[in-house]
This record gives C-alpha cells, structure tokens and sequence, in this order.
C-alpha cells in the first residue's frame, strides 16, 4: 500500500503532513511512502532527509497525487497552478488524510463524495481518550495559544513581567484570556511563564479548575442556561446570556493590557465576545489577539489576517498561526496522522476502512460517493 504526502500549494501553509521521522516508522512497518519533492522543504525536512527515512522522493505531483492509495496533506485541497482541481487528480477509492473543514466549507466535502474518495477530516477525530494522540486540533491549538501570547507581548509597548531594577519598579502587564480550551489554556500557561498577572474566562465552567492551577484567576460568569454541548464542546449561548456576559467581562477588558480571544463554537461563526465599545475603554497601547479572526472574530474591530490600530489600541488577526512554527506545528501533526493511519491498515499492511472504530466512523465525511456526516450535509444546504 502507497502512502504519499503532498507538497501544500496553498501560500501560508508551511507545514508539512509527514516529518522523516514517521515516515522511517512506516516505512520499518512495510509501508511504502512517497513524498513530493519539496514537501517538506518550508518546514525544514529536506528531501535527503526524506530518502534517508526511507521515502522515494516523486518530482511529480500528478503522478503522486494519481497513484497515491492514502494520499496526506495539512491544508484541504485546492485547486492547482494549472487550475486543475487537487481533489481530481485522486484516483477513485483513494483515501484522503488531512484538514478538510468540513463544516466551514463543505463544498470540499461534496467534491470528495462525487470523486468517490474516502475523506478524514482531521477536525473531526473525536475528542475522546482513545483519539488523543490523533487530535491534530489540540496539537495545533496549543501551537496557536503558545504564539499569540509571543504576538502579544511583542506588539506591547510594556514589560510582561514585574521588575525591580535601580531605575523603579514595572509593574507586571495585565493579560485577559478569554475562552479557556486547548488554546486558552496553553495562552495563560505562556503568558504566565512570561510574568504577566493572567485572568481567563469560559462559558464552560469546568474549566475553572484547570485555568486556577495554571496560576490565572477564573472569571465566573454564573449563566442559567447549560453552556455544554456533546463533545464536551461549547454551546451556542441565548441573547440574553450573551448580555449577561458581557456585562461581566466588560470590566476585564478595560483594566487589561492585553486581550487574547480564543472562543469558538464548532460548525458556527465565532461568538462576539469583544465589542466595540469595550475595545474603546481600553487603555492605548493595549493589544488584543484575536485566535478566532479566521472565524469571524471574536473582537467586532478584528480584521482577520491584519494588524489594525483602533483608537489607540492594536488588534491583531492572525490567519494560521500553527503554520508560523512549522517545525513541531509539523512534528505533532505527523504524530497525529501517523495514529490515525494505524487505524486505516489491516494485518497485511492493506487499506482497511472500518466504520466499527468509532475514530474512523467519526472523521470520515465520504465514501463511496457519499456525504457520510449529517452536519456536513446539512451545511451544504
Ligand atoms: P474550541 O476551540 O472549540 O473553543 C475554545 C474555547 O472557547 C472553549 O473552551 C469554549 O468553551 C470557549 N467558548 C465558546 N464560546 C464561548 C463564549 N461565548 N464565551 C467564552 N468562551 C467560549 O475548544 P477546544 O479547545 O477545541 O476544546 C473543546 C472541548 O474539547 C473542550 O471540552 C475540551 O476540554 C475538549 N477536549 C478534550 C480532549 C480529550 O479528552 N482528548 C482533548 C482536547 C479537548
């Protein structure tokens, strides 16, 4: 069976879907891998490297994408230079490993049904204790968390830390997390490491507990309404609880010097969390980094993949933040598909699609020229 790992064609992704290292523990399981020449090249893995692992280096990318049994990649497929779709080029049958965002564009989803591909979407590997080493949104969220906090500090015209020097005391920034998941949490324990004073708040509050060993303090907004979906994943919230919270965070987001917004809502725009008349409230030179800019934002002044200044404040919108540590953002995800294709091989190391495994059944949105998941069907309407 041929595994083959694409070079990503769109322009801000640096990451690459197989680092040598795993393509060595495929090949040492009698896997045969190709990779396109240069796939790894924005991420620092070199063809050598690849060929030392054991890879068979493929110059062209039809020809791999043609031939490919389990084809990987990070980015979902696009269309080509030579405005030919990626999705065309899979033979029939074909399985497809990468991110797909199904939900957010399920055309891809559609296109992949009528090609008669196999398609895991790695955002939908469910979030249980089974699936951890294959959750490549965790992977990637805490990459994302760790870098807005470096964004934040850099764009600060402050300290983050408490300094006593000869020359006076600084006192210590004052760092508001909002939305305290994979990537909230690793943006407070950064921000924390930093010497910032950290406050994070969530709708879910179970969350609570794991924000105050972080070393933050947890910003309770009690809300009469259960704030919890299926997944453990966040619920869209009523009108007035929405008011209700930002009544509360209001205040937060004026004492602080930084903001960092994480919320999100799966299959759904980004819950405004931040309005315009909080981001005038607050001090100039303050900074807000908005994860959820790709999302429609968190912030109502965001603009996603920009810096703006409004009022004196500076708001941040980074597109793909995984993709600027392309290094281990590359290394983790690599892990993650290296699991989830131990899932897709039977004993003799042939292709295997069992919808009896949980996993698989969960983060496969086609096959067989079929749409398999109903969110996905019902976005498309
Ligand atoms: P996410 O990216 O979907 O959302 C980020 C955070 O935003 C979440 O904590 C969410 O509660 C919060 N949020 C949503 N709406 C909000 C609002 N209006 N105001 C404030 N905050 C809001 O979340 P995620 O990091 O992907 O995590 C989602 C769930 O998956 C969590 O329950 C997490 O604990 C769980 N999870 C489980 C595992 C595992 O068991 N293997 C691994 C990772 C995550």
């Amino acid at each position: 069976m041929r595994i083959a790992v694409a070079k990503e064609i769109e322009v801000c992704e640096r990451r690459v879907a197989l680092i040598p290292d795993m393509v060595a523990r495929l090949v040492k399981q009698g896997l045969e891998v190709w990779v396109e020449s240069g796939a790894g090249e924005r991420s620092f893995f070199s063809d050598p490297a690849y060929e030392a692992a054991g890879a068979t280096i493929i110059s062209d990318s039809v020809k791999l994408w043609s031939e490919a049994d389990i084809l990987l990649k990070v980015s979902p497929p696009q269309e080509r230079e030579d405005g030919r779709s990626e999705i065309e080029l899979l033979k029939e049958g074909a399985v497809l490993v990468s991110f797909l965002n199904p939900l957010g564009n399920p055309v891809v989803a559609q296109q992949l049904a009528n090609r008669k591909v196999t398609a895991l979407s790695m955002e939908m590997i469910p979030r249980t204790t089974r699936a951890q080493s294959m959750d490549a949104l965790s992977s990637q969220a805490s990459l994302a968390g760790y870098k807005a906090v470096l964004i934040a500090a850099a764009a600060l015209p402050k300290y983050f830390p408490m300094l006593t020097t000869a020359a006076g005391t600084i006192a210590p920034a004052k760092v508001f997390i909002m939305g305290a998941g994979v990537a909230g949490l690793q943006a407070i324990a950064t921000a924390r490491r930093l010497g910032a004073v950290v406050e994070a708040f969530d709708i879910r509050p179970a969350v609570k507990e794991e924000v105050q060993s972080l070393g933050a303090k947890f910003v309770e907004v009690k809300l009469e309404e259960e704030t919890v979906a299926a997944g453990g994943y966040a619920k869209e919230i009523s009108e007035a609880s929405k008011q209700r919270t930002q009544e509360v965070v209001a205040e937060h987001v004026k004492n602080s010097d930084v903001v960092i917004t994480t919320a999100q809502v799966p299959g759904r725009q980004a819950p405004r969390l931040v309005t315009e008349e909080m981001v005038a409230q607050m001090k100039p030179g303050s900074v807000i980094v908005d994860l959820a800019a790709e999302q429609g934002g968190n912030c109502a002044c965001t603009e996603p993949g920009k810096d703006i200044v409004w009022n004196g404040v500076t708001i941040i919108g980074p597109i793909n933040l995984p993709s600027s540590m392309p290094v281990h953002a590359s290394q983790l995800y690599s892990k993650n598909v290296t699991s989830l294709i131990q899932l897709l091989i039977n004993k003799e190391k042939a292709l295997q699609v069992d919808f009896g495994d949980d996993i698989v059944d969960a983060a496969c949105v086609t096959h067989a020229g079929e749409i398999r998941n109903q969110r996905v069907r019902d976005a498309l309407q």
